[in-house]
């Protein structure tokens, strides 16, 4: 019998393969140039590259593609094919180091926010050797960074490797401080959990809001919904069972180690996750995860839906993108240490981070700011808008006792002493401990837990590392300078506690009473929409520390800024128009027909005998023409909101006309709709229910 081992990676040009295929000189090169950052010599990439083609063709692959992430959210990819004429009128399989480093899609059909109108029409991809290529179907898929011609990132994955550097640079200066020679370098790692909804193909193919959108647009509440809470952890049905296995195969031949899985709180809604790894390669997974999941549903009948809120009154779908850093030795540095020395290096790491989350709070939640997500954060089942902290009461209880001096409350009740005392063991936070905070210790990592289903992790991730790297330049400025490195690591630690300890909060995070303290008392932000976020990310402290660490230039930044609000603004304007159009021409017509059916029935029965009674009729007549009325009215304000938004020039104020008018015109119109769900016959109703949605696997 075929066993996982023989199978796993199977598609993946991985290190495994490297070694067993390329000459020790070329593997050792290309290996420097993966860890260490080393530029590579084009003799090494035609090496790897005849190495990548003959493994791939080996596989059955006819040809390659630079695999890219552009900022339209989804992943990029232009077919090429091996095959070159050979004279004898045959054909070669080539494929050159050239070819492998760069190549050049067709860029212009990709958002660039201007950047390619000022400067070059043409952008080009790179190859990014840091993460593995790996076979989708017949082509090899050589994952890349997208830029234009003057060298601006136009995709997620170049901001991302340059915060990675960002973060090196400076975790490494720390390190250097407290005596670390040997670790050559400091990388973020990611493991991310994935939310999904499966419903059938078959339902899904009826509902127009579901296959414009990805969510439905309308659906009056089932009977049934997750009140009981029986799905969470419950028994896996069998045809979600057998979707996941094929799913898991699938997962595991790209290498990816997709290792648990059960059921979410929502009906129909399932987590996958895959066991951490270094931050870009567990980006590209997080994609080509995102991709294959849906393929495979498509086997099963099955369709995945990846949007934040497929389902109005049901919790939404997020991704869990648990963080932490570490050398190349293998030293977890967000992990206590078994020594005071290392406990000292850890809380300053600790505080590296907690600066980082209260300095760019608005860049953390702008990251994972899209019209879908909106509808989770600070929508009482998935983190508030305001972004905290959570550090458990154990690593809360050392901090208050270094920051005050007074005895910490373990045993001894002693005054901790840095680098001389050895911190307790502070438990792995099971994930149910606190489910309501935005960025959650738990151990030996960070949990921020804020993000969409169907966001990148890219986003996330190079503000995060950016912030942390950002605190950990201003430590290492102030320590290398320093006397005694001792105190001034001391007084360091205390004074961030001191001066951030605002961003930390250990309680309730769906509380109304935390928002009022968090924004009244705290001053922290609450950017409860895309719309009020988004520009933040021009604010002069904000583009001052991305542009010093070299992860963006200023010209990127305002072509993301206008990327993301026009995505914003495109999304809900689809919507709106999907709203009209169901509600024209099929929820309307569906009461009418319905009435024309109650009305008719009556006046059957009067020909049968005048006096019947008919009050039933009668009212239920009444009830839909007052319903279908209002939804004539409603759909009408709606296609003037619809003409006025999209008259707006410029990305903001359309964006913020999209949130103050058009949006609560298509709260309003769903709810006649959905009450004229309620009120139809369901032989009437042209698409099925969330009943049918939600328990139909
Ligand atoms: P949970 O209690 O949330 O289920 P797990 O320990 O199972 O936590 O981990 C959830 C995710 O976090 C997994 O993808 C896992 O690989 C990842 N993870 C575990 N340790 C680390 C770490 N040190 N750094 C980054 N991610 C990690
Ligand atoms: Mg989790």
């Amino acid at each position: 019998m075929e066993t996982v081992s023989d199978y796993f990676g199977s598609q993946v040009f991985d290190d495994r393969v490297m070694k067993a295929t390329l000459p020790a000189k070329v593997y050792n090169s290309l290996k420097k140039t993966m860890d260490e950052g080393v530029p590579l010599d084009v003799s090494v990439a035609n090496a790897v590259a005849n190495a990548m083609k003959d493994w791939a063709v080996a596989r059955g692959a006819t040809h390659y593609t630079h695999w890219f992430q552009p900022l339209t959210g989804i992943t990029a990819e232009k077919h090429d094919s091996f095959i070159t004429p050979s004279p004898d009128g045959g054909v070669i399989m080539e494929f050159s180091g050239k070819e492998l480093i760069q190549g050049e899609p067709d860029a212009s059909s990709f958002p660039s926010g201007g950047i390619r109108a000022t400067f070059e029409a043409r952008g080009y991809t790179a190859w990014d050797p840091t993460s593995y290529a790996f076979i989708k179907g017949k082509t090899l898929c050589i994952p890349t960074a997208f830029c234009s011609y003057g060298g601006e990132a136009l995709d997620k994955k170049t901001p991302l490797l340059r915060s990675m550097a960002a973060l090196n640079k400076q975790a490494l200066r720390i390190l250097r401080l407290f005596g670390n020679t040997t670790a050559k370098t400091v990388r973020s790692s990611v493991g991310s959990e994935q939310e999904y909804f499966l419903v059938t193909k078959e339902a899904f193919d009826k509902r127009p809001d579901l296959r414009y959108t990805g969510r439905t647009l309308f659906g009056a509440k089932p009977p049934k919904g997750q009140q009981l809470e029986d799905h969470y952890f419950g028994v896996i049905k069998p045809a979600v069972a057998a979707y996941m296995e094929d799913l898991n195969k699938e997962l595991w031949k790209l290498g990816i180690l997709a290792k648990t899985e059960h059921n979410e709180v929502a009906p129909a809604q399932h987590e996958i996750a895959p066991i951490y790894t270094t931050t870009n390669m567990a980006t590209d997974q997080n994609q080509l995860m995102m991709e294959i999941m849906q393929k495979v549903a498509a086997r099963h009948g099955l369709v995945c839906l990846l949007h934040e809120k497929p389902f109005a009154g049901v919790n939404g779908s997020g991704k869990h993108n648990n963080w932490s850093i570490a050398t190349d030795t293998g030293v977890n540095l967000m992990a206590p240490g078994e020594t005071p020395y290392e406990n000292a290096q850890f809380l300053l790491f600790l505080c590296a981070v907690i600066q980082a989350v209260d300095d760019y709070q608005d860049l953390l939640r702008l990251s994972v700011a899209t019209a879908g997500n909106d509808h989770r954060l600070g929508a009482n089942e998935a983190p508030p808008a305001v972004v905290s902290i959570f550090l458990g009461d154990e690593l809360n209880a050392v901090l208050e006792a270094l920051e005050t001096g007074a005895p910490y409350k373990g045993a001894e009740k002693k005054t901790l002493k840095l680098g001389v005392d050895v911190l307790p063991k502070f438990p792995q936070d099971s994930t149910d401990r606190n489910r309501t905070s935005p960025f959650a210790f738990t151990g030996n990592k960070f949990e921020f837990r804020m993000l969409g289903s169907s966001n990148s992790i890219a986003c996330a991730n190079m503000m995060l590392n950016a912030a942390v790297a950002e605190s950990l330049m201003k430590y290492a400025d102030v320590l290398e300078k320093a006397s005694d490195f001792k105190s001034a690591l001391h007084d360091l630690i205390c004074q961030t506690i001191r001066d951030h300890k605002r961003i930390i909060f250990n309680g309730n995070g769906y509380d109304e009473s935390w928002i009022k303290e968090a924004t009244e008392v705290r001053g922290l932000l609450n950017y409860r929409t895309t719309p009020d976020c988004m520009p933040r990310l021009l604010d002069k402290k904000n583009v001052d520390m991305l542009t010093r660490h070299g992860v963006f230039t200023e010209v990127e930044l305002k072509s993301r800024c206008e990327i993301m609000l026009e995505n914003y603004c495109k999304s809900v304007l689809i919507e709106a128009n999907a709203m009209t159009e169901m509600a024209k021409t099929l929820i309307a017509p569906a009461a009418l027909a319905y009435t024309f059916e109650v009305a008719k029935t009556a006046e059957a029965k009067k020909a049968l005998a005048p006096d019947l009674p008919c009050a039933y009729e009668t009212e239920l007549v009444k009830k839909l023409s007052a319903v279908a009325d209002a939804i004539a009215v409603r759909t009408e304000a709606l296609e003037d909101a619809i003409v006025q938004v999209e008259e707006i020039e410029d990305v903001i104020p359309q964006s913020e006309a999209i949130r103050d008018s058009l949006i609560p015109k298509m709260v309003e119109l769903r709810v006649v709709c959905d009450k004229a769900e309620t009120i139809t016959a369901k032989k009437f109703w042209p698409y099925p229910t969330y009943g049918d949605l939600l328990f139909g696997v």
